[in-house]
């Protein structure tokens, strides 16, 4: 099939890139000119691990294409796939559709023959109709159907998550478009779980999923809180709760507090979405909140732990929002580094592939390592705030000598807490 995707960024691309990996012939559409001129160039513009290879093979096969031209990338395509970004508005924090509503109108004109419109951008329920409204409006005669195609991959495993999805949910009101998506997908059949459904309860599935895993993170780090403070291991209890099915072991493990470019945007959506419908959600909003006050949390650790220290020097081990990408946005160790920022400490920071991404957002308020052993070098606190395994295996005894003062607070769990105690460290972890 011909596949158009408009926006190339941590959806957009690693879906075209899976989508020609299946056979399909695919053109990315982005409005940025210097990415689509990276990418045609060959030089991939973001970090998943695996994109790359499939990236390379798949230009040199002629199955992805990159473009600016959306005349180019829609006029043949059988299915048009929207991927751009719904950041929150900066004051009501709902969904800021104006990239959406941007890419329908702009699309619409280009429209021949039959086509299929999915939205895989996270959008507020209605959306679909909205989509097809801007669509007929701009071009009465344009044969097509919006339908909702939510995106569940996780930041880090975009490639695996592509190959091996948990569920496809479609949100289609009409047999034509379902058979498209279908066709799609041919691979996936008998695969994966493939649900149907109506286009507005997909949107909503998506928000739901979202802001029920956001509530099990901050239910977890609530509980992690109260077995530091009573003597119980989170570990011991989680892996208590999570053997039983209803409850599952995902989505168990305490840390910093939620981040990335979804929870936090979609909470707030719902959050918003609710209060227009009267409807309460007191849940999301205890979560919302509860996730704010976590990152400051966090950073009165890392502060009490060299209190009454003049000129205090953090290692910060970790920027990016989790591990297995390079993005920083809403992470939650950029909030923390920026609450210590406040205290006028010095940071040296380290992280194995967001350095970049990084330095775009905190600019020289902070100073950046070459590795992990040079952010550490006369540091009062080492604060690790992403989960890289490669911060699992520091060796303790180096670290040590680097040090002026013995301090750790590890927000992941990720060193051995008999290690840090034999090297002498005044070590604290999370939850117990
Ligand atoms: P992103 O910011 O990385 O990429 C969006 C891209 O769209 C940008 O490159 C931008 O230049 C481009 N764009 C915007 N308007 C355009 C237009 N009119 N024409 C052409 N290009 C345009 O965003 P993302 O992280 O890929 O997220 C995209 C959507 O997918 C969001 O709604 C997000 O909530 C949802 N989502 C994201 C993830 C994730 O893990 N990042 C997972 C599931 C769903």
């Amino acid at each position: 099939m011909k596949v158009g995707i408009i926006g190339t960024g941590y959806v957009g691309l690693p879906t075209g890139v899976g989508l020609a990996e299946l056979g399909h012939n695919v053109i990315c559409i982005d409005r940025e000119q210097s990415k689509i001129d990276a990418l045609k160039n060959g030089k991939i513009t973001l970090y998943e691990d695996g994109l790359e290879e499939l990236f390379h093979k798949n230009i040199k096969e002629g199955h992805i294409k990159f473009t600016t031209s959306m005349k180019e990338g829609i006029e043949n395509a059988d299915i048009v796939i929207i991927a751009v970004g719904t950041p929150p508005h900066p004051v009501t924090h709902e969904a800021d559709m104006k990239y959406i509503h941007a890419a329908a109108t702009e699309l619409a004109e280009h429209l021949q023959g039959y086509t299929v419109i999915a939205t895989k951008s996270t959008v507020p329920v209605g959306t679909g109709d909205d989509i097809e409204n801007l669509i007929k409006k701009k071009n009465p005669k344009a044969d097509f159907d919006v339908v909702s195609l939510p995106e569940f991959l996780r930041e880090g495993f975009a490639v695996h998550d592509f190959f091996n999805p948990d569920r496809i949910v479609v949100g289609a009101n009409t047999e034509r478009a379902c058979n498209v998506i279908k066709e799609l997908y041919k691979s996936f059949e008998n695969k994966t779980n493939m649900l149907f459904v109506k286009r507005r309860s997909s949107e909503v599935i998506k928000y739901a999923s979202n802001s029920f895993l956001a509530i099990k993170i901050h239910y977890i780090n609530e509980m992690a809180n109260f077995c530091e403070k009573t003597g119980a291991d989170i570990y011991e209890v989680a892996k208590g709760m999570g053997l039983d099915s209803r409850i599952g072991p995902k989505f168990l493990n305490p840390g910093p507090g939620y981040g990335g470019s979804c929870f936090p945007k979609d909470t707030m959506a719902m959050e918003y979405m609710a209060r227009q419908n009267n409807v309460d959600m007191t849940l999301i909003s205890a979560a919302i909140n509860g996730n704010i006050k976590r990152k400051k949390e966090m950073a009165d650790r890392i502060l009490n732990s060299v209190k009454g220290i003049e000129n205090v020097k953090i290692a910060v081990l970790g920027l990016a929002f989790k591990n297995g990408t390079d993005d920083c946005r809403e992470s939650p160790a950029m909030d923390i580094v920026c609450e210590l920022l406040k205290s006028g400490a010095k940071i040296t920071a380290f992280d194995p592939k967001a350095m970049n991404t990084a330095k775009i957002l905190l600019g020289d308020k902070i100073n950046y390592a070459d590795n992990m052993y040079e952010a550490l070098k006369d540091a009062n606190v080492l604060a690790i705030l992403t989960e890289w395994e490669e911060f699992k295996n520091l060796d303790l005894n180096k670290v040590a000598k680097l040090m002026r003062n013995k301090n750790i607070i590890d927000c992941r769990n990720l060193i051995d807490i008999e290690n840090a105690s034999t090297n002498g460290f005044n070590y604290k972890g999370i939850g117990r």
